[in-house]
């Protein structure tokens, strides 16, 4: 939309790739808190999907060695080799599958993976399959290739994990792509062996249907069963496959910008080609640091799943007071996906209908004062997500704020 008011706004003409891509939800939500705080008031922090923690002071230190060593150039576009082979020993040591130097590539943070292989891969008309709830960026990233996002929504009562049926009916002569992401963001569902194997019987009978799947939250699992990938279980797939992590949630370093991948050779090299035009090599101070991250102790990943946990049990004990949300355990990642439905058309103290998730989002906000994310974000109405990656007395104040304000509501 053209500003008559300012003559540069006026001019200006975003790509068509934009046209579909507003700010996200998240983004409105995080200047809404900023806003709010500048004006004085106190606001209980529960939109972030990042760590709390500091970075362990092992990473952090081996950042500085290799700063002060000098590492401080272009590397390889693909990850220097030291990053490459921690990578590779990562591979094989927890989720038991072989990559070759060439299957592997590290980028600047996960989210430049998602966007290099879709990039890479996609053409107008071309169909990538989502369950939903998905992490909002994968709809944007596919609308922003011209391709379509094809949302298939999963069900409370299935842990909200795809049911290989859908995924069956769903599939198109145009499908390229089906994403998954276990621990999911923002449900929490985690897919074990029985979950994924008649997924990848499907994939298997569709040999024109890629699998790309986002282990990110890998580290941050509740239950005791061990955590699986799809290349694990189906090394015969694995030429379909495209296995994507990084160190941003396991060792809280979401500002150091490492993600990695696992995938066939000439996809990796197609995704190559794409940050060799755009970002290039991953900071290479960055890498030395994801290096140790992956190789070092290991005790930080413990300790904060521990707090994880001891916040989940926090937030859901709260949940279960709040009239009118229902939740679902979440068995991995730092989200809770809370269902508000029986409370839609009800009435705020000061007089607002609550019709759709960004009317409680912004009651809760304004009104109640924490930030929580609309479930729409994720490509689910009647939702609202709560990140406990936020620390224990944000949580408290947040979650009686929940519990007041729902109480509130007529
Ligand atoms: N994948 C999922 C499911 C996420 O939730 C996020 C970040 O929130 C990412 C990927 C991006 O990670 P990175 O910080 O490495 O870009």
């Amino acid at each position: 939309m053209g500003d008559a008011t300012n003559p540069v706004a006026s001019i200006f003409r975003p790509s068509q790739a934009l046209s579909k891509v507003g700010p996200s939800a998240i983004t409105r939500i995080t200047a809404g808190t900023a806003e709010l705080r500048r004006q004085g008031r106190q606001i209980a922090s529960m939109h972030l999907g990042e760590p709390d923690f500091m970075t362990p002071e092992n990473i952090v230190e081996a950042a500085i060695r290799a700063m002060r060593a000098g590492d401080t150039h272009y590397t390889a576009l693909d990850g220097t080799p030291e990053v490459k082979s921690a990578v590779q020993e990562k591979f094989s040591r927890e989720n038991g599958v072989h990559f070759e130097r060439e299957e592997i590539v590290v980028t600047s943070g996960a989210k430049m993976l998602l966007f290099s292989a879709f990039f890479a891969t996609l053409n107008p008309g071309d169909e990538v399959i989502l369950p939903a709830p998905y992490w909002g960026s994968y709809g944007d990233i596919v609308e922003m290739m011209g391709a379509r996002a094809v949302v298939l929504p999963t069900h409370a009562q299935d842990g909200f994990k795809l049911r290989a049926e859908d995924l069956e009916r769903a599939i198109t002569p145009n499908t390229r792509w089906l994403l998954i992401n276990s621990p999911s963001n923002p449900s929490g569902a985690v897919y074990r062996k029985a979950d994924y194997e008649p997924i990848l019987e499907v994939i298997e009978r569709h040999p024109h249907v890629w699998f790309m799947i986002d282990d990110m939250y890998e580290h941050i699992i509740f239950h005791n069963e061990p955590f699986v990938t799809p290349a694990q279980l189906r090394p015969d797939l694995r030429g379909r496959i495209l296995t994507i992590n990084g160190v941003s949630k396991a060792y809280a370093m979401t500002g150091w910008r490492i993600g990695y991948a696992g995938g066939p050779a000439p996809l990796i090299n197609a995704i190559k080609a794409v940050l060799s035009q755009s970002t290039s090599c991953p900071c290479s101070i960055a890498q030395a640091a994801a290096a140790e991250a992956l190789r070092g102790p290991q005790n930080s990943v413990r300790r904060y799943l521990g707090e994880y946990r001891a916040r989940r049990d926090l937030v859901m004990a709260e949940l279960s007071h709040c009239p009118g949300l229902k939740t679902t355990e979440p068995d991995g990642t730092f989200y809770a996906f809370v269902d508000w439905r029986p409370l839609i058309g009800t009435s705020t103290p000061r007089g607002k209908t609550l019709t759709d998730d960004d009317d409680l989002c912004q009651y809760f906000l304004q009104d109640c004062g924490v930030s929580i994310v609309p479930g729409m974000a994720f490509g689910n109405h009647g939702f609202f997500r709560i990140s406990f990656a936020s620390s224990e007395a944000d949580l408290r104040l947040g979650m009686a704020r929940i519990r007041e304000g729902c109480a509130a509501l007529i």
